[in-house]
């Protein structure tokens, strides 16, 4: 008979943005590497039924799942620091719970009851995180935002009814909490926790870990203050400064033996963990390389990093897999459009990346970086939307003056990109769009085939519009050639530009596959192209 699941719950107190997602994401990689079972799960308090229609901007990036899934960028931690592929039952928004209930309310299914948020919302709760855990030895579930706050209530009395039903034995809770620093008495003070632990406690749920975020490292009495006023035992509490790289939170973890703790209190008896291979990457990630290089990311968000994470953690491990240090501009794609001369505003950046991208804002400075790179050999990288407009670029370059895409200008002549007949889906709205997995045939003898070392491949895509296929027997003479295409043949997935050092563009998303210690082939030869100049 199969183990039942057991269950974490990690929640966050004091304030929100304390890293509950890479602290949930390290405890899973330190079950993990001692073999256990481990799924993962974000529960977000948003009334949106999933993250597609949220703004990245506020939100940061929206993670796509291999089932098509639009995700909180929690879920690329998560398959980051697992080295999993996780599905949309990892991803659990408020929204959906609401429509579910209420759909059922609908369908007679409650037969007359009052329905309520207790205990109709929590039990539908519950039955989605019982669902994605099923299967596995632990279930990993955060819940978003800040305990107190209205929106998220629902999730904790259900993770609190949860833990009485499947039995506190098989439920572990793991409260992350502040500590701050207090530079005029030089003091880590511990009452914001204690109050957040007083919190969760009014909730009915007494946290078992304690894990304590703090800036700094903390002075040395802070921990067993903390321990003696929030009632948590020292041995199971964490401390976390912060780190020079996320992806030494589960080492440092280790080191404060929490995952042992973790273990004994739910009854898991392990092997020892090995994490040599993760240890290897952190410091090679950390240490000194031999090359340093420049990239441009050409975009119309510039004041948050959470917009492109997984472009920019897949960068990074380019970065790594090529031994070099990397530096990442943004460059303002409106700045280019203004621009007299792109060069000017391209200075200093050794290779481009256009990466994915919704609406028209900034569309023409993205073509103009595009056309640029191919004019003077620039090695370019472009994702989903980087794709088509270098596809525009290219036809642009070639002379077919307003080649465009439906996004920017549906009535345009020239639609290289576009929307093709039968196409389903075009309003701009949530779940319309080609989502999660799509299997891609590379041309032999491409660019990119040498890149995979591998002509079949399945990757996940997030978009609407596609290569129009009337333009295709033109791309010859524009320069271009499709080096990947649907296995029926009928949609263009990869473009690399025939003579270029490197000008390759994908319309699905190599990101999220990308991994800290396995840097997607896209990604690694875009950066080993910039090595070679
Ligand atoms: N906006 C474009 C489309 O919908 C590109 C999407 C993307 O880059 N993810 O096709």
């Amino acid at each position: 008979m199969p183990r039942a699941t057991k269950y974490i719950f990690v929640t966050g107190g004091v304030l929100s943005g304390l890293g509950k997602g890479i602290t949930a994401a390290s405890i899973a990689n330190l079950l993990k590497a001692r073999g256990l079972r481990v799924n993962l799960q974000k529960c977000d308090p948003y009334l949106n039924v999933d993250a597609g229609t949220l703004n990245p901007r506020e939100h940061g990036e929206c993670f796509v799942t291999r089932d098509g899934a639009e995700t909180d960028l929690d879920l690329g931690h998560y398959e980051r620091f697992i080295d999993e592929e996780l599905t949309s039952a990892s991803s659990l928004m408020n929204g959906r719970v609401f429509l579910r209930v209420i759909e059922d309310e609908r369908a007679g299914k409650y037969q007359g009851e009052d329905v309520q948020i207790v205990p109709h919302l929590t039990a539908a709760i519950q039955k989605f995180i019982q669902d994605a855990g099923a299967g596995f030895d632990v279930h990993i579930v955060e819940i978003g935002g800040t305990v107190g706050d209205i929106e998220s209530q629902s999730f904790i009395e259900a993770i609190r009814e949860l833990g009485m039903r499947v039995g506190l034995e098989n439920c572990l809770y793991v409260h992350v909490v502040y500590l701050p620093y207090l530079g005029a008495s030089k003091e880590t003070k511990t009452k914001p926790a204690q109050n957040a632990v007083r919190d969760l406690r009014g909730l009915g749920i007494s946290p078992n870990i304690l894990v304590g975020r703090s800036e700094e490292p903390t002075n040395p009495g802070a921990k067993a203050k903390l321990s003696l006023f929030s009632g948590v035992a020292e041995e199971a509490i964490a401390l976390l400064p912060n780190a020079p790289s996320i992806y030494q939170v589960p080492l440092t973890l280790e080191e404060t033996g929490i995952a042992n703790v973790i273990c004994k209190q739910l009854g898991l008896t392990t092997k020892q963990p090995d994490l040599s291979d993760w240890a290897r990457m952190v410091n090679h990630a950390l240490g000194k390389h031999k090359h340093q290089i420049t990239v441009g990311v050409v975009a119309k968000y510039l004041d948050n990093q959470d917009t492109y994470m997984s472009v920019f953690e897949a960068l990074r491990a380019g970065a790594w897999a090529n031994d070099a240090d990397i530096a990442i501009e943004w460059i303002d794609a409106e700045s280019i459009e203004k621009a007299e001369d792109v060069a000017s505003v391209l200075k200093g950046i050794d290779g481009i990346v256009v990466p994915g991208g919704f609406g028209t804002r900034g569309l023409e400075g993205k073509i103009a970086a595009a056309q640029y790179a191919l004019e003077h050999k620039v090695p370019y990288l472009g994702i989903c939307l980087g794709l088509q407009m270098g596809v525009i670029a290219a036809a642009r370059n070639a002379g077919v003056t307003g080649a465009t895409t439906e996004e920017l200008s549906p009535k345009s002549k020239h639609l290289v990109i576009s929307t093709m007949a039968g196409q389903a889906g075009k309003e701009n709205t949530g779940g319309t769009m080609r989502l999660g997995d799509y299997p891609c045939k590379i041309q032999a003898g491409s660019s990119v085939a040498k890149l995979y070392g591998t002509t079949a491949i399945i990757e996940r895509h997030r978009h609407r519009y596609e290569c129009n296929n009337e333009y295709r027997d033109q791309y010859e003479s524009w320069g271009i050639r499709p080096a990947g295409l649907s296995p029926d043949g009928n949609l263009v997935e990869i473009i690399e530009a025939t003579n270029h050092p490197f000008f390759v563009a994908s319309q699905f998303h190599p990101e999220f596959k990308s991994r800290p210690n396995r840097a997607h082939p896209m990604f690694r030869g875009f950066i080993a192209s910039l090595l070679q100049k």
